[in-house]
């Protein structure tokens, strides 16, 4: 990451904590490494961000539903999923200064480095190198690849390097009160498992056709080896999950459509095509047979935001052979090659899976903006601005009485009461105006809205719209549809 870049990244950080989007956790003793809590303004922001996405699955394709399964899962479940024998990561220490890292990161830093350094060449080709050691699972062709690459600990900065070993990134904790009888069980480090678990509870009481798709939203744990990453990569998370159901031999369509679709709801947000990319997996999960990463440009660099997996009828097959529970689908469409019904088969699955922490820390990297003023005067300012879309903003209007006197403040509470109900509003009487819109711009909201002395005389007010800071005076009744419309 270069010096711009970082101060970057380390400015959004200090903004989110100083305005109420994120704090670390537990902060009074010190945090807790990889654990974040949100603010008013952050809770505000991701709970608008998970909406947006609940809708698009769940109102906008009717033939998707949701679900909300338990944290907590019968611990057989992990077994038949793979991820007690195979949710691992390669992991290295440094011997001197006791740190450990994931070899991927470490190689990935470092190819960071060749392409900052005008080797883009040579990054790909160690990218590459770094794939295909990967997915061999040869861990002494990995450390060669870091001795080669001469790669250091960034505490110690020696190479004194552990063997590479895999780590299980699941935590595990008891059930039940007595240590004896009790059963290991683990926090789910995915959404997905509760999803097909239900698979067929789901598709006969909702009474779902295939193709369709169950959503779902909700925490995830990972003991994740990291590195000043802050939101990206945490050990607690939450995710966005839709699993799409399919008939065999048509996942690859699906694949692409949701490739297509997800991409299309980024962008929707109003943040730009360019900023994103897709990534191809060279190296597949036990389960896939074709899986791509949509990635953002986030300050450090393009990194993955969401994953789009066709996950073939690995897991509910799995969970059939485990459960001995028949996980079938009776499909009475009629095969145009045998004229017969399609029958019975164990549907495969197109998976799509988003961080959503990782889409608010997307949200606030594009938001973020710290821009000179050149006032009227000819003197210039300073302002910082959260350009978040109007769409998920924490508040969507602000209303200021100019001042605390003169029945403005009257006014204005009757128009926040004719608000309220359709939109979070804000209302504050306190400070000068400026003051007042610049804490505005900081936290995001689109519009403020101020009532003045004329406002009595007309029932005109000042509307101010956020991002070109344009002012303009309409009528009160046009306030509420003037917001409404933005958030369409
Ligand atoms: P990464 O390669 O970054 O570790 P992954 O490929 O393991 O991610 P998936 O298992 O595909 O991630 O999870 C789907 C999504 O969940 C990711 O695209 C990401 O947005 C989010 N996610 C995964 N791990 C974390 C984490 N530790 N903290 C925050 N979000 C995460």
């Amino acid at each position: 990451m270069s010096i711009q870049q970082d101060n970057r990244f380390q400015a959004i950080i200090s903004h989110a904590k100083e305005y109420g989007f994120v704090f670390p956790s537990s902060e009074i003793y010190d945090g807790l490494s990889a654990v974040y809590d949100y603010g008013p303004y952050g809770s505000e922001l991701k709970k608008n961000i998970r909406d947006y996405w609940w809708r698009s699955m769940t109102q906008m394709h009717d033939n998707i539903v949701g679900i909300d399964a338990a944290i907590f899962m019968h611990p057989t479940t992990w077994k038949a999923s793979g991820h007690v024998d195979n949710f691992s990561d390669p992991m290295i220490d440094n011997k001197d200064s006791k740190k450990r890292y994931r070899v991927d990161h470490l190689l990935e830093a470092k190819a960071d480095q060749l392409r900052e350094s005008g080797q883009a060449n040579e990054a790909d080709t160690l990218l590459a190198e770094m794939d295909r050691l990967l997915a061999a699972e040869d861990f002494t062709g990995l450390k060669q690849l870091m001795n080669d690459q001469k790669i250091v600990c960034s505490v110690s900065g020696t190479a004194n390097w552990t063997d590479i070993r895999q780590f299980n990134l699941m935590f595990s904790t008891q059930l039940g009160s007595v240590a004896e009888d009790a059963d290991t069980i683990y926090l789910r480090p995915e959404t997905a498992q509760g999803i097909f678990v239900n698979f067929l509870n789901v598709q006969k009481t909702a009474r779902m056709k295939i193709p369709f798709g169950i959503a779902q939203t909700g925490k995830a744990f990972r003991n994740e080896i990291v590195a000043r990453q802050f939101i990206f990569r945490m050990r607690e998370f939450e995710q966005m999950e839709m699993q799409f159901f399919v008939r065999p031999g048509t996942q690859m369509e699906w694949y692409n459509y949701w490739k297509d679709a997800r991409l299309k709801w980024h962008t929707s947000l109003g943040i730009p095509a360019e900023k994103y990319r897709y990534h191809d997996h060279v190296k597949l999960a036990h389960y896939a047979d074709a899986a791509l990463d949509i990635e953002y440009e986030f300050p450090f660099g393009f990194k993955e935001v969401e994953g789009i997996h066709s996950r073939t009828d690995f897991d509910l097959k799995s969970h059939q052979e485990y459960s001995k529970k028949k996980q079938q689908y009776f499909d009475a469409d009629v095969d145009p090659s045998t004229g017969k019904p399609y029958g019975n088969y164990i549907p495969y699955v197109v998976e799509t899976s988003i961080g959503l922490d990782r889409m608010f820390l997307l949200v606030l990297s594009h938001a973020y903006e710290e821009e000179t003023i050149t006032k009227e005067d000819g003197t210039s300012d300073n302002r910082v601005v959260m350009r978040i879309p109007a769409k998920i903003a924490p508040n969507k209007l602000a209303i200021l009485p100019l001042m605390k006197k003169d029945g403005l403040p009257e006014i204005a509470k009757q128009l926040l009461d004719e608000c309220k109900p359709h939109f979070k509003c804000f209302y504050e009487e306190k400070d000068a105006i400026g003051k007042r819109y610049r804490r505005q711009d900081a936290i995001g909201t689109p519009f403020c809205v101020t009532i003045d002395h004329q406002t009595k005389e007309d029932g005109t007010v000042t509307i101010r719209h956020r991002d070109s800071m344009k002012q303009e005076r309409v009528h009160l009744s046009e306030i509420k549809s003037m917001v409404l419309t933005a958030l369409t």
